[in-house]
């Protein structure tokens, strides 16, 4: 889970736009950030842990002068939350010095890094992509296409090297990749709503297996790898990940959990007083429900959005405040049959913390609606959702699933239904974790921090 943007504006404050761009991404990742500029000759790279805000402030920012840059956020998949694995990366080759950024997993990466046969300064899957770049000496299109044939696995990526931008994505097309213009310069971002935050139209998607460069002599665009049979764009951007106002393959993904939260309805009608949200992403398909069934939306929920995760280490005495640190109640809950729509059920624990907060706050009922069908099976692909001992849905059934969180009654929308709300073809989409039929091979070792020195 990681945002990545992109852009070439020679005359244009690059890293103001990149921090810009990456506001618009910090819900893709709230670990770390890190924004890479370059001209014709130098690359510099301002990188850290924490929030954007936490890592740029005007003196660093205008520091970082050139016509190029690249910005990440992330939350780590594949490597430890530690300095050296901050993007964007930078590796120092034979052939050019490269800077990466990546949202994504590659499942072959312990063949890759042995491909490279580069010393590698981070334990992340990402700076192997920077080094094989950087050690090709054929110029920067056949060097970056030849990397982009060895990996496999999730792979939107921008980076800069001898001047140019650049950017590709996977041939299964897993995490978004999107192409825009601010007049004429090129801007490439995980999600639309990053170039709508900076002024860019959105031209097109890049395609799977498409490789885009842009320089001085402007926009090449080549489709280096053929794309896979099956397109497979990860179907939790629609229900989870991606921020409401983007649009995914041209879907605005608030249009797409309404017709889950509508379509949910009709596959799981209950009689109740109030359709509540669990904020923020379940939000809009709690809208849909409450839209087709007519009974009253209620914010019910209230969220403490402030609240960051960096600073969640409660103290002691803190602990037993558990979800409420999160979420507190509105008093009209009490004595009150409520829907409370989420978009997704992983290990199960704030579910069951949320409805026995709704029930000592007085509800009469609480119906538990699910705006996506059981998840039973970890990604390779950069979610990192857990393992699957850890899923609550993996070794129970539904009845088991409610009886352990607590709920009155508890239904999931079907995979059908999930489907049909995204208005994509099943071809055009993954939806490995929620059906255990992946489209690659999967790593013999999953594990996050592989690469780390053993401790003792
Ligand atoms: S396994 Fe699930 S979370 Fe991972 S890419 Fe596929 S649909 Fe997305």
């Amino acid at each position: 889970m990681c945002g990545v943007f992109g852009i070439r504006a020679p005359g244009r404050d690059v890293a103001r736009l990149a921090y810009f761009g990456l506001h618009a991404l910090q819900h893709r990742g709230q670990e770390s950030a890190g924004i890479a500029v370059s001209d014709a000759a130098r690359l510099t790279a301002l990188r850290d842990l924490g929030l954007v805000t936490q890592v740029f402030d005007e003196r660093n920012l205008s520091g970082l002068r050139g016509q190029l840059a690249i910005g990440h956020t992330r939350y780590s998949t594949t490597g430890a939350n530690a300095w050296a694995n901050v993007q964007p990366l930078l590796h120092h080759g034979r052939a050019r010095t490269v800077a990466i950024a990546h949202n994504g997993n590659l499942v072959n990466v312990e063949r890759l890094r042995a491909a490279s046969g580069a010393r590698l300064g981070s334990t992340s899957d990402s700076e192997v992509l920077a080094a094989l770049i950087a050690n090709d000496e054929r110029p920067l299109a056949e060097a970056v296409a030849a990397t982009m044939e060895l990996l496999e696995g999730a792979a939107s990526v921008v980076g800069l090297a001898d001047g140019k931008l650049f950017a590709f994505r996977d041939a299964h097309g897993f995490r978004p990749l999107v192409l825009g213009r601010l007049d004429d310069d090129p801007v490439v971002s995980s999600e639309s709503c990053a170039l709508d935050l900076v002024g860019a139209e959105i031209e097109r998607e890049v395609k799977p297996g498409e490789l885009v460069i842009a320089d001085g002599d402007g926009v090449r665009a080549t489709q280096a790898l053929a794309p896979a049979a099956r397109g497979a764009l990860c179907i939790f951007e629609f229900f989870y990940l991606a921020r409401p106002d983007t649009r995914l393959a041209g879907v605005e993904v608030h249009g797409a959990r309404v017709r889950m939260g509508a379509r949910l309805a009709d596959e799981a009608p209950v009689d109740a007083d109030l359709v509540l949200p669990i904020p923020d992403s379940g939000t809009p398909a709690a809208i849909g429900f409450a839209r087709a069934t007519g009974i009253p939306f209620s914010e019910g929920l209230i969220k403490n959005r402030y609240v960051g995760r960096t600073f969640i280490q409660p103290e002691q005495g803190m602990r037993e405040q558990g979800i409420r640190m999160k979420f507190n109640p509105l008093a009209e809950v009490a004595g009150k049959r409520l829907v409370v729509v989420d978009d997704s059920i992983v290990r199960g624990s704030t579910t069951r913390q949320i409805v026995r907060m709704l029930f000592d706050a007085g509800a009469a009922e609480v119906h538990v609606r699910v705006s996506a069908p059981p998840v039973v099976g970890p990604c390779f692909y950069g979610i990192d959702l857990a393992s699957e001992d850890e899923m609550i849905a993996a070794h129970t059934d539904v009845e088991g699933v409610r009886e352990a969180i607590g709920a009155t009654s508890l239904a999931y929308l079907s995979l059908e239904g999930l489907q049909a709300a995204t208005r994509r073809p099943e071809s055009a989409l993954c939806r490995a974790c929620l059906t255990r039929e992946y489209p690659t091979d999967v790593p013999l070792d999953p594990r996050k921090h592989r690469f780390e020195p053993v401790r003792g």
